[in-house]
């Protein structure tokens, strides 16, 4: 091998896209395994203009740089359009994706196929958080907010404060 091709390493670098809306434990404990396999981990939110999130964009992006933004090697980015373009346009070869039961399953190898077709060179990876976590997710946690109860044991300590504000108008 010459020393040109030993000077030159490749950088491994993932996207872990999704809406974050908000940023929940699981999402963090998937974020750290990422990051471990991984030289950068960008972990990229969607503008999805079908979905209808609680929290605007730059909100999403905001608590997502407070919880994990910090985090060496990670960096909080946003996207619009199809993620096989991004991916693309960074440089990655991976998407992460959190498996947390069968019911993740179709969709997500759905998806994960329908990405390869578009572009066969960015692989999907498929990661299980911590068994505490499978059954958590942003919808649920934002039920549980609005209905008044207790998050902090689901998310960050900010998430917690930003939920309890935006819901304590339907409480007074
Ligand atoms: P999307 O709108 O793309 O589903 P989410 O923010 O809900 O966005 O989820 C982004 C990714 O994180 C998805 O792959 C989802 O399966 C995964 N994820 C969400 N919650 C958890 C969790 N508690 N444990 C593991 N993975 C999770």
């Amino acid at each position: 091998m010459s020393d040109f091709a030993v000077a030159i390493p490749l950088m491994r670098r993932a996207i872990y896209p999704g809406s974050f809306d908000p940023v929940t434990n699981g999402h963090l404990d998937i974020i750290e395994r990422a990051r471990k396999l991984f030289d950068e981990v960008i972990v990229a939110v969607a503008h999805n203009d079908e979905k209808q999130p609680l929290l605007p964009l730059k909100e999403r992006l905001d608590l997502l740089r407070e919880t994990a933004g910090k985090i060496d090697n990670v960096r909080i980015a946003q996207f619009k359009g199809l993620l096989v373009e991004f991916a693309r346009a960074e440089k990655a070869g991976a998407v992460i994706r959190g498996l947390r039961a069968v019911s993740d399953f179709e969709f997500e190898f759905q998806m994960a196929l329908m990405n390869r077709k578009l572009d066969a060179g960015v692989e999907t990876i498929f990661l299980m958080p911590k068994e505490e976590y499978t059954y958590l997710s942003s919808r649920i946690v934002k039920e549980i907010a609005r209905l008044g109860g207790d998050v902090s044991g689901f998310v960050p300590a900010a998430v917690a404060h930003t939920l309890s504000k935006k819901f304590a108008r339907s409480h007074s």
